[in-house]
């Protein structure tokens, strides 16, 4: 996936919702996979502020 598909994906209207439910589940709001282990507190963090997970965030923010 692109930046520009990224930054599409946050700007869409159902994120809010989604970002709703990733974070009651605890689960990814890409990938939807449960959130596990963070490497640090930074990443755990940004998954609070992202709902993305360690593998996503990895991937998106690096
Ligand atoms: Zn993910």
């Amino acid at each position: 996936m692109k930046a520009l598909e990224f930054i599409e994906i946050f700007s869409e209207d159902s994120y809010r919702s989604d970002y709703t439910n990733a974070k009651a589940e605890g689960t990814c709001i890409l990938c939807g996979m449960l959130e596990k282990e963070f490497r640090n507190p930074s990443a755990r963090l940004k998954c609070h502020v992202s709902a993305l997970c360690q593998d996503c965030q990895d991937s998106y923010f690096m």
